[in-house]
């Protein structure tokens, strides 16, 4: 058997193609941010999660510029050797004291974060609970794991209650849940789900790399809730409202320490460049300036939502700047995304198996700086193509 064997009979990807409704790895020729021309096409963005407008602020340029200027374009090495900058301390000092933790630590994407923070701590008789829709990151970081893999549904508490009473009384446990997820635009429900792992003594771990930034003026999920204290590690990414790339861990210090000494992800590769920190610091410094940012993210949010809900669409339970619109099956999907993308709209095609089977959707997502204007434009878009293909009446 020829291990490349899989890869001559992969095939959906080439129809996909040939049919014209292929919707990924399309190239963006330019962006200012919520507008761009893809395949040579001027299109609305309503697919990135650059939430609060932030990647093409000329302060975040600027300081990118200047770190680039000052440090050159690469550590070369990992912070644990030949990496660390006083950027980043700055940047873990700041962060850490914006979620309302002792200590953070910066890793270079926000997948390695999950990668190398849960298969530190899951050793081989911990257990790993996360929840049927939590990100790949978080699943790979638990398969990594020495220890084993259990699931619930989704945001079922009742579920999570029964999977963490049948583990053996001498398990360590660690819940690992998004804070804000990525597709369906749903909250973690923190406040029940503190709860439930307090009564069986297992930890929790927040991802909310779509909440930092949007959520509570910024300081994320946690803080909307208002339980940072219950949370024992809130990772965070500054692929998204931070206009960066790079991740981190925030939590007690000993806790950050031991990571900092055990995490793999982070231990064995290079550091965040010095462009990458300085951008995510500059980021960081308007989220806490500018609260108004995020109220007008809100407001065009809550115009988009119920625009969209009142033409019929089906929103599913989105209660942030993450709105899909759940079509159902494959064909239909990618054909709505394709008369979008003509029109002048583009958003993200969800298909199995990034969603499950009849759940297919178009993920669309909003930024601080949409206009007035441009939110009027995808909605009457999103009526005349829901209307010409009958998703709408
Ligand atoms: N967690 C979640 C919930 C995400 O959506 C993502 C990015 N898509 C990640 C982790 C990974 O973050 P990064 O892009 O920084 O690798």
């Amino acid at each position: 058997m020829d291990i490349f064997e899989k890869c001559d009979s992969f095939v959906i990807a080439r129809i996909a193609k040939a049919s014209g409704l292929y919707p990924y790895f399309l190239t963006i020729e330019d962006s200012e941010g919520t507008e761009a021309v893809i395949d040579g096409h001027r299109v609305l963005m309503l697919g990135s999660n650059n939430y609060l407008g932030l990647t093409t602020d000329p302060r975040v340029r600027a300081a990118a510029i200047k770190a680039t200027e000052t440090y050159g374009t690469s550590c070369t090495g990992s912070r644990l050797q030949n990496g660390t900058l006083a950027l980043h301390l700055e940047l873990e000092e700041r962060l850490a004291k914006f979620v309302g933790k002792e200590a953070a630590l910066v890793f270079s994407t926000g997948f390695q974060v999950n990668l190398g923070v849960i298969s530190c701590l899951i050793t081989r008789n911990d257990v790993v609970v996360t929840d049927k829709e939590d990100h790949a990151s978080i699943i790979d970081g638990a398969m990594l794991a020495m220890g084993d893999l259990r699931r619930f549904g989704h945001n079922d508490m009742k579920h999570l209650d029964r999977v963490l009473e049948g583990l053996d009384a001498d398990s360590g446990a660690l819940v690992v849940v998004d804070g804000l997820y990525s597709t369906g635009g749903d909250l973690a429900p923190l406040p029940e789900m503190i709860e439930v792992c307090r009564r069986h003594q297992a930890r929790l771990m927040v991802d909310d790399a779509h909440g930092l930034g949007v959520m509570a003026h910024g300081r994320g999920t946690a803080e909307h809730f208002g339980v940072t204290k219950d949370v024992d590690l809130i990772m965070g990414t500054f692929s998204k409202s931070f206009a960066s790339l790079g991740g981190f861990i925030a939590g007690d210090e000993n806790i950050v320490h031991y990571i900092q000494h055990n995490a793999r992800s982070f231990i064995f590769s290079a550091a965040m460049p010095a462009s990458n920190v300085a951008a995510a610091l500059a980021s960081l410094e308007i989220i806490e300036n500018e609260p108004e940012r995020v109220d007008r993210l809100w407001q065009i949010t809550e115009r988009m939502r119920s625009g969209l809900k009142e033409m019929g669409f089906n929103t599913g339970s989105s209660v942030s700047p993450i709105i899909p619109v759940i079509i159902g099956e494959m064909e239909p999907a990618l054909n709505a995304w394709k008369k979008l993308f003509d029109a002048g709209v583009y958003t993200n095609a969800f298909v199995p198996p990034g969603v499950p089977e009849g759940r297919c959707l178009l993920r669309t997502s909003y930024m601080a700086t949409h206009t007035d204007d441009q939110i009027d434009r995808a909605l009457n878009i999103f009526g005349e193509v829901g209307r010409e293909l009958g998703l709408i009446d």
